[in-house]
């Protein structure tokens, strides 16, 4: 094989991690959305997580999905609007559980790969992680405005994979 015929075959590190963040998201068994995260310093793999339920404790395939509805005021055109949002509450969110599954030094000036735009409560607990970088790739548009403001905010580099094909068998179909 030539070096430029490796040059196309070859991955490139966003798609390298995100196909394992994509993967890791098969463990999940919350039918509404399966998600994936992995914590990567430099070009290392330091953590992986996916959403479920605490370990030991039933999980949304055995005991359903726990859904909670919220109601949130946003402003729009100056004028308040109130919207509604159901969310699946049973399963710890996989960014919350891959800071749970690392350290606090690990995660200084490293990046998250994720299959999904974090939620509100995932970004804000994200953004006081020590990580520089998320990159995700299927939007998550009940949250993503103030989501991606608070990245703004908090010089936090925040990219979308858009060109990005998840591998076989590793893409559901998910639940807005
Ligand atoms: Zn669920
Ligand atoms: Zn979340």
């Amino acid at each position: 094989m030539n070096t430029q015929m490796q040059d196309t075959v070859r991955k490139d590190w966003d798609t390298y991690f995100m196909d394992i963040a994509y993967m890791v998201s098969t463990r999940s068994r919350c039918p509404r959305r399966h998600v994936g995260a992995v914590l990567v310093q430099g070009k290392k793999l330091l953590g992986t997580a996916y959403n479920g339920a605490p370990m030991g404790v039933q999980d949304c395939l055995e005991a359903g999905c726990m859904i909670s509805e919220e109601i949130e005021m946003k402003l729009v055109d100056g004028q308040e609007q109130l919207f509604k949002k159901q969310r699946c509450i049973r399963t710890i969110h996989a960014e919350q559980n891959l800071l749970l599954f690392t350290d606090r030094g690990d995660r200084e000036g490293s990046t998250v790969y994720v299959t999904d735009q974090p939620c509100w409560t995932c970004a804000n607990m994200l953004a006081n992680s020590g990580i520089v970088e998320i990159v995700y790739h299927r939007a998550y548009p009940k949250d993503s405005d103030k989501v991606a403001l608070l990245m703004k905010h908090k010089g936090i580099v925040f990219r979308c994979l858009d060109h990005f094909e998840p591998p076989a068998g590793a893409h559901m179909a998910v639940t807005t």
